[in-house]
């Protein structure tokens, strides 16, 4: 390791843990729960690994928050940084004003965005974060019905379980009911329908299919009782990603397709985690054949190597805000960073040169898709899917009736215990794991990690039995 990070990890752990709780509030944390464990310090990376202060390596299947989709330690996106911040390390696109990176990384993203149905995407809005994007996104769409002569159309429909961010517009969006108890939310005119997640919501003996098409009626439902002309959008993630990875049956988006198109109401793509390659396309939307109007991305855009959020806006709304006009009061100071921008172009020509798109779609996401289906034979396992570089497995108790742990036992918790013992990084996300590997990965890579999550499986079940669990 660089002398700097020697350093670091020459710096005492205890030392450091100190320092964090005295001074540092963590997201999603319990602070009190945190001082009195001390927090794991993370102090470098390369490829598919992290290392921690203690000198561990750890194998980081979850790319970080879902975001270092190229990998660790690449040296393009850090020259990138550098060379735009010796050029132009900031301007603002305000007062008619723009910069180099931001025309050419919103040119580059229309030209990714695939069309469907005659729809296409020629323009950006950029931010900073997945969040800002789905605030732009209540602004936007307002500002559209306005712009149209129907300001009542206010009601953005969402679904329970969701996830689209932490400001009071993204947390009112998302359906995470342990966000809105904390802060009177959602906001007024946000309202949630249930998620398409078989394993949970299915009757007894229903098909996939039937399930499918049924869930997508919850939201046409759901229209006619707020009254259609009140309802001005959907937004959904293609896959829940932070709810637990819950992929939908093939029967759903093109019932929700059917129905936001009968009542006229946009649809959003939340992408957030979708976008770039993670389902083995550059914007999911392509994968399961539907006609968004706006689409939320962040993360995967730069690898996570600097923060930058954007929404692609389809046809649809951006000619009605061009051409009905009017000043449109929104916007960052860091709308379209200069260095954010000229990162995600270097990430975006990198992920091209080694066609880790296609590498996921053909090849390693099927590879893994296989490897993770063998999972279905352990006995603490429910269900193991994939949809590209997404996975989601969840622990029974009894696999004949999918009957669950009781919730208190924590048996997810306990399982990614044994994960970060053992040099994994998986998510536990109630008794679901879950992960997300950087699309760098390889086969033995691949076959590395399996390894890791039977191990840490059998260990768990070890738990379980002696426990008197099982
Ligand atoms: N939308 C989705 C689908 C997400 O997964 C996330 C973050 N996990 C967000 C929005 C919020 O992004 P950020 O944390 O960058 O604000």
């Amino acid at each position: 390791p660089p002398a700097l990070v020697r350093r670091a990890e020459q710096q005492d752990t205890k030392a450091i843990q100190a320092l964090d709780s005295a001074h540092y509030l963590h997201p999603f944390t319990d602070h009190a729960g945190l001082a009195s464990r001390g927090a794991r310090v993370i102090t470098r990376a390369d490829n598919i690994y992290v290392w921690d202060s203690e000198g561990a390596k750890i194998l980081d299947a979850m790319s970080g928050l879902w975001c270092v989709n190229a990998g660790y330690g690449r040296k393009e996106l850090a020259d990138a940084a550098y060379q735009q911040m010796m050029t132009l390390p900031f301007y603002n696109s305000f007062f008619n004003t723009t910069n180099v990176p931001a025309v050419q990384l919103a040119t580059k993203l229309a030209s990714l965005a695939p069309k469907v149905g005659g729809r296409s995407f020629e323009h950006v809005f950029f931010s900073s974060s997945g969040s800002e994007s789905n605030d732009t996104n209540v602004r936007m769409v307002r500002r559209y019905w306005d712009l149209l002569g129907q300001p009542q159309r206010k009601v953005i429909i969402s679904r329970n379980n969701a996830y689209h961010g932490s400001t009071m517009a993204g947390a009112s969006l998302g359906g995470m009911g342990g966000m809105h108890a904390q802060g009177d939310l959602p906001i007024p005119n946000i309202t949630h329908i249930e998620q398409p997640y078989f394993f949970e919501n299915a009757r007894p003996g229903e098909s996939e299919a039937d399930f499918g098409r049924r869930a997508a009626g919850w939201l046409e439902a759901k229209i006619l009782e707020v009254g259609a002309d009140k309802v001005a959008a959907f937004i959904a993630e293609p896959v829940q990603g932070a709810g637990g990875v819950i992929i939908p049956p093939e029967t759903y988006w093109p019932e929700i397709q059917r129905i936001v198109d009968q009542y006229g109401i946009l649809l959003i793509s939340d992408e957030v985690i979708c976008a770039f390659g993670r389902l083995g396309h550059w914007f999911a939307y392509e994968k399961f054949g539907y006609r968004p109007d706006l689409v939320t991305f962040a993360k995967g855009v730069t690898s996570g190597y600097i923060p930058l959020g954007g929404v692609m806006v389809g046809d649809r709304v951006a000619r009605v805000l061009i051409e009905k006009g009017g000043e449109f009061n929104h916007g960052y100071t860091y709308s379209g960073h200069p260095v954010a921008c000229a990162v995600a172009l270097a990430n975006l020509e990198l992920m091209e040169r080694e066609n880790l798109v296609g590498r996921v779609k053909d090849d390693t996401g099927p590879y893994l898709a296989r490897r993770f289906a063998e999972l279905k034979d352990h006995p603490l396992v429910g269900g193991a899917e994939t949809c590209g570089f997404v996975a989601g497995l969840v622990l029974v108790k009894n696999k004949a009736t999918n009957a669950m742990f009781d919730a208190d036992l924590g048996v997810g918790m306990i399982c990614r215990g044994h994960c970060f013992k053992n040099g994994l990084i998986m998510r536990a996300v109630g008794d679901r794991m879950i992960i997300a590997p950087p699309l760098v990965m390889t086969h033995a890579q691949i076959d590395e990690m399996m390894a890791l999550i039977v191990r840490c499986l059998d260990a768990t079940l070890d738990d379980l039995r002696s426990a008197g669990e099982l």
